[in-house]
Order: structure tokens, then sequence, then C-alpha cells
């Protein structure tokens, strides 16, 4: 049958050309190792189904293993019953329920902030937060592996937007330098994740304060793959370092540790309550349904109540870091639960992912431009339910597969 896209005659300049020449995926698709939009038909957990075949999640963002979790799943099926399916309109007009109220005190306080406010999703939260805040004269700056919702959210800001260097607080330094010195009309705020996503690093955020101090710049952190994961009672990167009123803006998701979907920013209640007025993501967004408001609030009582979670997804990464270390690959500048395994070229990128997936195991392949060219590699991150066995199997095969493909 003649597909719809041959059905019209192209125009020089057509706009779709592009989409009907992008043969790239296809190949890869064509080849077998094409690695994206896996279908899973089974419950999410540490072990999940493809293709009826099971796997070892490495490469989930499911870091305290609450996805599963039967009072979470159970407090998601009680608010479908009491409240519906959806909410059929924004926070703003028809979709705030008592629920969101309740979630946004509720993270307020386990964030030690005086408000909270919860967007649809982790992406649109910096989207609104950041676009809202940022005038036309204003400077933001960020670290050039900030995540792709940090780069658009300051690209829908009408101020200038400065980059630095990873994680290299000298470089910031010299950027803010720079702002200084073309003459900075309006104020200065910095975007940073707390844990970088690709490279499982740990953002150096006294320095960062530091320097924001000195420059009288704002500072929002972006805590999506921390929350739950660091500082003593799982509050994110400030609390790790003990700075939680130096940050001034705190930005979490529901999609990782909250085991749910959905977004909020925690900080000083003006600042919020302004967010809350100007932030177009929020505004003309429908909000987040019951079942994903009363899932996160049910993980949250269970952050507050069960450390031990923490501490196990905590020895499970640090058996991974010393296996995965031992053998000899070479792991970046990983220090968290999201542990990077670098491979190199895309083709043996794709087929030592594809390899992986034959012994079982889920893990994710990046290529450019998520990475640099030439920086591929299999992204794996870790659960606190895992056991030693599911662990150790992954080893075995990163083994196998790592001395196959000459890496180690
Ligand atoms: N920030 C970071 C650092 C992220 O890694 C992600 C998602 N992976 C987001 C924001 C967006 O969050 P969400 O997927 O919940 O929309």
């Amino acid at each position: 049958m003649q597909p719809d896209s041959e059905k019209k005659p192209r125009v020089a300049g057509d706009i779709f050309t592009k989409c009907y020449d992008f043969t790239t995926a296809k190949e890869v698709m064509a080849a077998g190792y094409y690695p994206y939009f896996r279908p899973i038909s089974s419950a999410l957990g540490d072990e999940v189904v493809v293709h009826g075949h099971n796997m070892i999640m490495i490469g989930s963002n499911n870091y305290l293993g609450l996805v599963g979790d039967p009072r979470v799943k159970e407090a998601a099926a009680k608010a479908t019953m009491r409240y519906g399916s959806g909410c059929t309109g924004s926070r703003f007009l028809n979709g705030t329920l008592d629920l969101h109220i309740e979630l946004e005190e509720r993270l307020a306080r386990f964030m030690k902030r005086e408000a909270a406010l919860v967007f649809s999703t982790g992406f649109q939260t910096n989207l609104g937060a950041i676009s809202s805040l940022v005038s036309k004269d204003d400077i933001m700056v960020i670290d050039r592996s900030d995540h792709a919702s940090i780069v658009d959210g300051c690209r829908l800001a009408y101020g200038k937007l400065m980059k630095y260097a990873h994680n290299d607080m000298e470089d910031l330094e010299r950027v803010l330098n720079i702002a200084v010195d073309n003459g900075v009309r309006g104020g200065i705020l910095i975007v940073t994740d707390g844990v970088f996503s690709m490279e499982g690093d740990i953002v150096d955020l006294p320095n960062l304060c530091r320097i924001a101090d000195k420059f009288g710049a704002r500072i929002m952190v972006d805590d999506a793959h921390s929350i739950g994961v660091l500082g003593e009672g799982g509050r994110g990167t400030a609390e790790h370092f003990d700075l939680i009123h130096r940050v001034d803006i705190t930005m979490g998701t529901f999609s990782k540790s909250f085991a749910s979907l959905g977004g909020f920013v925690a900080g000083d209640a003006a600042t919020i309550h302004y967010i809350k007025h100007f932030a177009r993501a929020l505004i003309f967004s429908a909000s987040i349904p019951p079942a994903a408001a009363a899932a996160v609030l049910a993980a949250l009582d269970i952050i507050e109540t069960e450390p031990e979670r923490r501490l196990h997804l905590w020895k499970n990464t640090r058996k991974m870091h010393d296996g995965l270390h031992s053998l000899g690959f070479n792991l970046g500048t990983s220090e968290t639960p999201i542990i990077p395994v670098m491979i190199g070229d895309d083709t043996t990128c794709f087929r030592f992912w594809r390899e992986l997936s034959d012994d079982g195991i889920f893990a994710n392949a990046i290529i450019p431009p998520a990475v640099a060219p030439g920086m591929s590699l299999i992204r794996t991150s870790y659960t606190a339910t895992q056991t030693d066995n599911q662990l150790d199997r992954v080893l075995e095969s990163f083994a196998r597969l790592g001395k196959k493909h000459g890496i180690i």
C-alpha cells in the first residue's frame, strides 16, 4: 500500500522533507541494534518482560523501588476511585484538587522550605520556573551538562544564556566575570543539576554557592536525580552539603524516587507565589491526575519513614561501582546510582547494548548528541530493591562483553 507520505506531491522546501528523508533510525532498526522505545509488557520492577523475555532492569530511575510498592499502588488506585481518572484542566482554573494542595504543603515541609508548587512534569517545571523568573535584562548561567529541560527553559526565557564547563567552578567564575565586564543590567540566575543525569556526578555546590554569593547571583538546583537519593533525609543535594538555605530554588520530579509523574519547585513563599502566577507551563497545562498526586504522597511517607531504602540503594551503588571499576571499565566521574559505562564509538555501543539485551539485561545506550562524539556509553542506574544475585548477573555479563569488545 502507498504510504501517506507519498500521496501528496512534494513542493520545494516542503517542511516535511526532513521527516521523509530521515533514515538513520530505520537503518539501525534494520541492523537489529535499535535501543529505543522498547515496549515493556510487565509490572515495572527489578525485572521486566520485553518481547516475552525476562530482563534485569538497570535502566530505570526507580531509585527507591517504589513503583511497584503495594502502598503506593493502593494510594493511586484509591485516589482514582475517589476523584476520577483526570483533572481536565490546569491548576489555575478547574484542575486544583485538595490533594494537590496537600502535596504542596507536604513537599514544602519535607524540603524544609516555605512553599512548593506542583507542575505536570519535571520537564515543564524547568520550562515554567526558569522562563517566568528570568526577564529581558537578566542572565542565566548554566552547566554545559545540564538537562535538556533546563536548556529549553532558558530558550523560552527572554534573558541572555551563558554556559560554563561541566562542574568547573573556575569556569563558572570566568563566565560570571565576563557577564559583569559586559555590564549586567538585571540579575543573574545560576541553574545546575544536583546529580547530573548522564555523568552521575554531584555538583560542587559549596563552591558554586561561594561564587554565587560573590556575584549576587541566585541559585536553582535541579534535584531530579537527588531527592530520595542524597542527604541524610533524602532531601537532595542541598541537604547532602548542608546548604538547604543557601539554595534559592530546588526543582524535583516525581518520575524517579517518587514513582509517579509530575514535578515541583520549592523555595521562599514569595518566589513560589510569583512562579504560580507567571509560569505558562503551569497555567496553560492540565494538572497531574489524582492517582499521580496520591502516589507521590504515599512515596513521600515511605521516603520519610524508611531511610533503610536509601541505605540499600547506596549499598547496591557501591557494589556496582566497585564491581565495574575492578573489571576495568571507565565510569567517568560517577559518584551516585547513575553509573555510565564508557564504550566509545556508536556502533560498538549499539552492539554492546544488543548483547547485554540478549543476556537479559535492560540498560540504555546513550550516543551523541546526548554525549560528545566518540563518548557513547551504556547508562546504568540502580535501585534499592535489587538483589545481589541480580547485580552479580549484571557484572558477569559486563565482564564477558567488555572483554569481547576489547573495552576492558
Ligand atoms: N531534570 C533532570 C535532571 C532529568 O533527568 C529529567 C528527566 N530525566 C527532568 C528534569 C525531567 O523530568 P521528567 O521526566 O519528570 O519530566
